[in-house]
């Protein structure tokens, strides 16, 4: 029977009540979580996760569900409430400027320490262990702001997880998914049924955002106490279901079906699902070109979603208002690769993302946080 909860988050505010909504499906012995716009303008996924829950329902009372279900329908209600001048922001806290899938609290040391003496054969006691104690952790932390007491009722929900699964949007963009190479498998197949044209590769991306957050901290564990049943007992990534304003019935129903379609081959679910729509590239996430302006102006595109561009194409060209008389300024590819995403609003000012190429050498300048602009 399918369970809803609302989980308040501490630091709501003076007279204010902000809360997670989740909803539970099935049982078994896997966790699958999936949460829904965690940064709040990514719009698609939330509707995928409204049918999602929808697809759930029946599939469990039709009893082919063979896995505990948790799905975040809005995992970013503080951003889902920010409006400035009738223009939403999602990206970041309004207070802070923080992003809110930046710095998740990283707590593997933490557990490490109590971890150690309490260790048995058993790689499954070990496992259920270092969660306790993982969620020990969270609960002893004091959220400083509420951004981090947003994260930690998210980190709650899915440190129990044996599936993750982000969904993001970019801003104008193919379907891509990112993941660590361990999973490129799951993720190759979760994206050739989503229709993506690229798997973005990486173990660390350097952000400590969420799935990166729950796939170091059990690296740390298997690095620190190895063959004790911490190797790998995660399989997450971020989905970015296309751009912020690709929202359809259609395609959110095709979206469900992707990932019942990946949950069926898994044993998960029993569900005939999906079909394969593509066949993504997997690209390293250092092969990933982030074009920013250093002009501001008026973006003009000379190049489209999925085009394959060399170093030295015109992608677009800044057109300045206030330099009628000069020729624009030109924006061009610096490597070789898939034109994956552009940015959506025309106008930009120095230092905006302008658009992500996806190649398949990694490039000397990309190092420390690989993750700019949208994810
Ligand atoms: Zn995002």
């Amino acid at each position: 029977m399918s369970t809803l909860t609302r989980h308040i988050l501490d630091q709501s505010g003076s007279g204010v009540a902000i809360s997670v909504t989740e909803m539970r499906f099935g049982s078994g012995p896997q966790v699958v979580y999936c949460q829904a716009a965690l940064h709040a303008d990514e719009c698609p996924p939330l509707l995928v996760a409204r049918q999602l829950c929808q697809h759930l329902a029946v599939l469990e009372a039709q009893q082919r569900l063979h896995a505990e279900f948790r799905i975040v329908t809005q995992a970013n209600p503080i951003g889902g409430q920010q409006w400035v001048r009738q223009h939403h922001v999602g990206r970041v806290e309004l207070g802070t400027g923080q992003n809110f899938n930046r710095d998740f609290p990283q707590l593997a040391a933490l557990v490490i320490e109590e971890l150690g003496p309490r260790l048995t054969s058993d790689p499954q006691a070990n496992r259920a262990m270092a969660r306790e104690l993982w969620h020990e952790a969270l609960a002893g932390l004091i959220s400083e702001n509420p951004v981090m007491a947003l994260q930690r009722v998210l980190l709650d929900l899915a440190l129990d997880a044996d599936w993750v699964f982000d969904l993001h949007s970019d801003d104008e963009a193919e379907c891509h998914l990112y993941a660590a190479p361990s999973d490129l498998a799951v993720a190759l197949s979760l994206g050739g049924r989503l229709g993506a044209s690229a798997v973005l590769i990486e173990s660390d991306t350097g952000a400590h955002s969420f799935d990166d957050t729950l796939m170091q901290f059990w690296e740390t564990l298997e690095t620190a106490f190895p063959r004790r049943g911490f190797q790998a007992p995660l399989t997450a990534m971020t989905v970015e279901l296309r751009g912020t304003r690709d929202v359809s019935m259609a395609q959110a129903h095709s979206d469900c079906e992707a990932l019942l379609g990946l949950w069926s081959e898994h044993g998960l679910v029993t569900s005939d699902s999906g079909q394969l729509l593509s066949e993504p590239v997997a690209y390293p996430l250092r092969g990933l070109d982030v074009l920013t302006t250093p002009y501001c102006g008026l973006v003009v595109w000379h190049r489209a979603l999925g085009d394959w561009v060399t170093a030295g194409d015109l992608v677009a060209e800044i057109v300045e208002p206030d330099q009628p008389e000069r020729d624009p300024r030109q924006i061009r590819a610096r490597s070789e690769g898939r034109l994956l995403a552009r940015r959506g609003h025309p106008w930009v000012r120095a230092g905006d993302v302008v658009c992500k190429v996806a190649g398949s050498k990694p490039l000397s300048w990309r190092f420390g946080n690989l993750i700019g602009g949208r994810q």
